[in-house]
């Protein structure tokens, strides 16, 4: 996308000191060091959804009042993606490299789980032989041979886009593969339904092989001698904030390294990276930080759209201050319905995008293991399991803390940890039915169910799913948390770059989960970078 220039000294306001917004800040002052940059905070805090709560003990067996770390959000980063590199190096550059941390491909934690249609564990991928022959007899698994061996020999579709679940239905010729590993994979990226969501925006690369070999497989013989593409965000990347030549492309390296990691995290947890970012960008006396203002629309001042060179200037809130250029990481239409100068189409769109809500429940129990049988990095449920709970997935936290290796220096023999603990977060789907048939006493004025419900439900999925027993539930800490409107549901049809592109793009930009490729924290780092590395 083609973006204008920002004239020298402009003025910019940020919306959001989440971390899309921390990022494009970090990448925009560093690349324009003339750009006045004023960043609104809704909260009296950064990082947005990531968010490392440090909480007081409270068990039955702890009186001791010790404090424990609580992920309220995002916990860990995936080790292939460009997004990933981008945030390697800036923890580097801030000095941060010994709070990195991987999990090693090898390691237990890299062992994910799907709940099978008899509440069991059924590891995915199958990593050795044991796990291999319980998946291949287990029903989970139906469909998947024929489909895979079938798939060169069904013909294209030429639809511009579709369901992921009638494209996988397509391409695999039976909807086993979808309704068994696909959903479950889709709740834990997207908290969303795989017969709802755009295959464009979820399964982009695998549309993309269909489209350019008309089979997924015939792609994957096509491309397997074939160099991986340099990625050009790694190349701007280099260039701009490593200066190097294309020929010392340090950050291809990095990348090369990163992708022997599953997945990377942060020794004091995922809050580091926006507080780090924090500190940084306010050493700089032309990044502020206003906290605690919430804006609530915005106006173009003198904005001529014939003319994009045109110097208009953005009110906010009908404040006094005015700004060359408004970034607007957490894009609503409401954010956009007062602006005259929005295309009405893209607002439109922007109401259609819905975001999925998430419950998070928090369960720490100190001094013993109660998940050894199945140490993993956590479990998935499928759509084709009975769910009245609306169970998403629940993640090992204290597996993933105790498989944590440093991504730099030496690596260690894992310790046994000493006490041993566990640590879980189940995420449980706000926005499914079971909310509706909750009775009105058990959910509040939002429509929210109370969280002593909320652990009733998560209580009694541990048991049948963990074999975790009465005692220690009830002995540990448990935490539960709304994450309302959290991720976007991308539907058939939805398409950021077309709809970024009605934006007068020399006043307004848009950033974070919605006009990003994912959802995920690398996601928005890179959609930040872009916008920045376009502006400056
Ligand atoms: C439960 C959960 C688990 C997740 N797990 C992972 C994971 O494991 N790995 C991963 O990579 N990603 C994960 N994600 C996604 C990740 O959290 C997002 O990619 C990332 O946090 C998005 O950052 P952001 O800055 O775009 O938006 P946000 O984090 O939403 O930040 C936006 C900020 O803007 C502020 N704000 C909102 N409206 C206004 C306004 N009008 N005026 C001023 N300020 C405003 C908010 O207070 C907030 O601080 C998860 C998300 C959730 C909800």
């Amino acid at each position: 996308m083609q973006l204008v220039k920002l004239p020298p000294n402009s003025k910019v306001a940020v919306i959001g000191a989440g971390i899309s917004g921390l990022s494009f800040s970090y990448f925009l002052s560093k690349l324009r060091p003339d750009l006045k940059i004023k960043i609104y905070e809704s909260k009296n805090r950064c990082g947005g959804w990531i968010n490392s709560a440090r909480t007081k003990l409270n068990t039955n067996s702890n009186k001791t009042g010790g404090e424990i770390l609580l992920e309220k959000g995002p916990r860990t980063l995936r080790g292939v993606s460009d997004g990933t590199v981008l945030i390697i190096d800036i923890l580097q550059k801030l000095g941060l490299e010994n709070e990195i941390k991987c999990i090693e491909s090898n390691s237990e934690a890299n062992k994910k789980y799907i709940l099978d249609v008899n509440k069991k564990l059924c590891q995915v991928p199958p990593t050795g032989l044991k796990s291999f022959l319980h998946f291949i007899t287990n029903p989970m698994s139906k469909g998947l041979l024929t489909g895979i061996l079938g798939e060169p020999f069904r013909s294209p579709s030429k639809v511009q886009d579709e369901t992921a679940y009638d494209f996988l239905k397509r391409r695999f010729g039976n909807t086993y593969i979808a309704d068994n590993l696909f959903s479950a994979i889709f709740h834990g990226i997207y908290a969303g339904d795989i017969k709802q969501l755009s295959v464009n925006c979820t399964l982009n690369k695998l549309a993309q092989m269909e489209k350019d070999y008309g089979s997924i497989l015939r792609a994957v013989y096509h491309k397997r001698n074939a160099k991986p593409e340099k990625s050009l965000v790694l190349s701007q990347y280099n260039e701009k904030f490593c200066g190097n030549s294309a020929e010392i492309d340090e950050i291809s390296q990095l990348n090369t390294f990163l992708s022997k990691y599953p997945a990377l995290g942060l020794k004091n947890g995922l809050s580091t990276l926006p507080n780090s970012l924090e500190s940084y960008i306010l050493k700089n006396p032309n990044v502020e930080i206003q906290y605690g203002k919430h804006i609530e629309n915005f106006k173009l001042l003198n904005h001529d759209k014939t003319n994009a060179q045109k110097k208009a200037a953005v009110e906010l809130d009908g404040g006094k201050e005015l700004f060359d250029h408004i970034h607007i990481t957490v894009p609503t239409a409401k954010l956009f319905s007062k602006c005259e100068n929005i295309d009405k189409d893209f607002i439109l769109k922007l109401e259609k995008l819905k975001s999925a809500s998430v419950i998070l429940v928090n369960y720490y129990l100190p001094n013993k293991d109660v998940i050894f049988r199945n140490h993993g990095f956590g479990y998935l449920v499928p759509q084709s399991v009975t769910n009245h709970e609306s169970l998403l997935g629940v993640i090992f936290d204290s597996c993933i803390e105790q498989s944590f290796q440093p991504l730099f220096g030496a690596r260690s023999e894992i310790p046994s940890p000493n006490p041993p603990y566990t640590k879980l977060t189940a995420m449980l789907g706000a926005n499914h039915s079971f909310v509706d048939s909750l009775s009105t006493a058990a959910v509040d004025n939002a429509g929210v169910p109370s969280p002593s419900l909320v652990k009733g439900i998560v209580k009694e999925c541990f048991k049948e799913h963990l074999g975790i027993d009465e005692k220690d539930l009830e002995n540990g800490h448990w935490e539960v948390t709304l994450a309302s409107n959290a991720i976007p549901q991308y539907y058939v049809g939805y398409n950021h770059t077309d709809l970024e592109s009605k934006l007068p793009l020399n006043v307004v930009t848009v950033g974070g989960m919605k006009f990003s490729k994912g959802p995920g924290v690398p996601d928005v780092v890179v959609k930040s970078f872009e916008t920045a590395l376009g502006l400056a």
